[in-house]
């Protein structure tokens, strides 16, 4: 008896063994895969914007071109100012610096993000990159107080440096409601600001599945709301540790969650 006994647990700790080497396997194949997904874009977003200058602080290398050379060391001061606060509260430290690209048109902006005439983009986080759109285009007012105030107030900085954390720590293992509900919750916490205020007493009926699966197709301010709503009510209940945790146990495949729409723009 003892011998079969011992016979099973040597077979059943090979079993295990070989299913964590699997998994660790797995998740080193899946995040490999992502990061040279998303370097490949970076490559391309860069390249396309190879004329433009550069300006560069100390956690971001900033692309622009003359028409924003007024505003750009206000707009990195305004960055940095923004990364401090969210990667205190989301406890991160970034991987290398991090590229930005002003666009200084919509036009511009829609033709290399490939955007359609129906998007109004401030920003958008794509392929480790933050895209924004020079705000003296969103900005009507030829004062640079006024801009520098505006900017940091209502600029899309932190909503972007958070999907780009969520991104780092998770590495695109998440689907795109869970990383638009953290970043509108964080925003909500650190800015204040709450999207979609006047849906609050709204029963919205999108299920996980339908965010999960069809993100896109859904009416796009009742999925974000929801989104929101799901995020804050994890941190109500169970405290923000738990969001970090969760994109721990994301990044290094612990649990998984539907991941196809990683690369997506966001
Ligand atoms: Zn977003």
């Amino acid at each position: 008896m003892r011998s079969i006994m011992a016979r099973k647990t040597t077979v059943i700790s090979a079993v295990v063994i070989f299913m964590l080497l699997t998994i660790n396997n797995f998740v080193y194949i899946h995040n490999s895969l992502y990061n040279f997904c998303v370097n490949a874009i970076k490559i391309k977003s860069l390249y396309s914007v190879k004329n433009y200058s550069t300006y560069e602080t100390e956690n971001f290398i900033i692309k622009y071109t003359p028409e924003d050379g007024d505003v750009v060391a206000i707009v990195a001061n305004t960055i940095e100012k923004d990364f401090f606060q969210v990667k205190q509260r989301l406890n991160h430290r970034l991987h290398n610096k991090v590229q930005i690209i002003i666009y200084p048109d919509l036009e511009i902006m829609r033709n290399k993000l490939n955007l359609s005439q129906k998007d109004y983009p401030m920003g958008i986080y794509y392929g480790g990159i933050l895209h924004i759109l020079s705000p003296k285009v969103w900005i009507n007012d030829s004062s640079m107080d006024t801009l520098s105030r505006e900017f940091a107030a209502n600029g899309p900085m932190v909503h972007e440096l958070i999907h780009l954390i969520v991104d780092e720590k998770a590495n695109g293992n998440f689907p795109l409601w869970f990383t638009e509900g953290i970043a509108l919750y964080y925003e909500y916490r650190l800015t204040g600001y709450e999207w979609g205020k006047g849906l609050a007493n709204i029963q919205i009926p999108n299920t996980l599945s339908q965010l999960t699966h069809r993100f896109e197709l859904l009416d796009q301010d009742l999925a974000y709301r929801k989104s929101f709503e799901i995020i804050k009510l994890i941190a109500d209940r169970y405290g923000e540790q738990k969001i970090l945790h969760l994109l721990d146990q994301l990044g290094k495949g612990q649990i998984g969650m539907n991941s196809q729409v990683s690369l997506e723009k966001r």
